[in-house]
């Protein structure tokens, strides 16, 4: 049942449902000092969660790679997000989970073993990265010269994370040359992928994405099912911002809005500064699919 204290969203933390503005964590938690998280972000649509078993495979394959335990199961995960989207009253909404190191039980420890890890999560309402009308006329991508992705060898990309100062960096540059976001490269003539998004190229019946130092987004397998069903032949593979420029089209891809077409990189403009009509299909596509039954999980209010 909607409830009006949890208007702003709603957060599970330490077992408990409370109001978003009132869940907080510890100053001295990894989490906040050392970036030291994994999470996950999975949409709500028409009250039904999205793929949320996808979601949760990859959540708990980060773990895995994090060497987190949480002390919770699948199942006890599960409930928690269930409950706390059907407590919020959200039919359409953004759902964070979050593993965090914690703080060492050991005062003043720096063996990571130490730290009593912990689950929490939270829910807002759903949350575009890029907005609908700016999505619909194409969106504008700056790719800086002088900031590169975090590489996999640093930092495995697979597990989604909160080390964003590359993202923040090309942010602040994009934001000051008048374009929507920013896309980095892997500092070797690759594109990797860009603040909350995989990128995408459609040459002729051809759909290239980059695979190396990129989340393997649930929405870049979403779309890459749909390029299939619709005809397009898939590649994961480098990408090379000098193809890349001479792409039909291009596209972008998130659980925060699906897919997005691209109308413009630094100075070159796509489909005539506009958003290409395969890409604008493909966005369709997925809109269609978030509605349908069989990958949803319904939420009980
Ligand atoms: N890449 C990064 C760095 C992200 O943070 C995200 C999502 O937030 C994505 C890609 C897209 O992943 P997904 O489609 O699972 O939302």
């Amino acid at each position: 049942m909607s409830n009006d204290i949890f208007r702003k969203g709603a957060a599970w933390i330490k077992g408990e449902i409370v109001p978003i503005d009132q869940a907080t964590i510890g100053v001295t938690d990894w989490a906040v000092t050392h970036s030291d998280v994994t999470y996950d972000v999975v949409p709500v649509w028409d009250g039904a969660f999205f793929r949320l078993n996808d979601y949760l495979d990859r959540f708990e394959a980060s773990m895995q790679a994090y060497r987190m335990d949480v002390g919770m199961d699948r199942a006890e995960m599960t409930s928690a997000l269930h409950d706390m989207v059907s407590r919020s009253g959200l039919k359409q909404a953004y759902v964070a989970m979050v593993a965090a190191r914690g703080t060492p039980k050991v005062a003043g420890s720096r063996d990571p073993r130490d730290c009593q890890n912990h689950f929490f999560a939270w829910c807002v309402p759903y949350i575009h990265v890029v907005k609908p009308e700016v999505a619909e006329a194409g969106v504008s991508l700056y790719i800086p010269n002088n900031v590169h992705r975090i590489p996999d060898q640093s930092l495995n990309q697979r597990v989604k994370n909160y080390h964003w100062g590359d993202f923040t960096a090309a942010l602040f540059q994009a934001k000051d040359h008048g374009y929507e976001t920013a896309l980095l490269t892997d500092g070797h003539g690759n594109l990797a992928e860009g603040p909350g998004f995989n990128v995408f190229a459609i040459f002729g019946n051809k759909v290239v994405t980059p695979k190396q130092h990129v989340l393997h987004g649930i929405t870049r397998l979403t779309a890459l099912e749909l390029c299939r069903e619709h005809g397009f032949k898939t590649e994961e593979r480098a990408l090379s911002l000098e193809e890349f420029l001479i792409a039909d089209e291009v596209f972008l891809t998130s659980s925060g809005g699906g897919i997005f077409p691209v109308a413009r990189v630094n100075n070159h403009h796509f489909s005539n500064g506009s958003a290409g009509p395969k890409a604008t299909r493909l966005r369709e596509a997925y809109y269609d699919m978030l509605a349908q039954s069989g990958l949803r999980s319904a939420i009980s209010y």
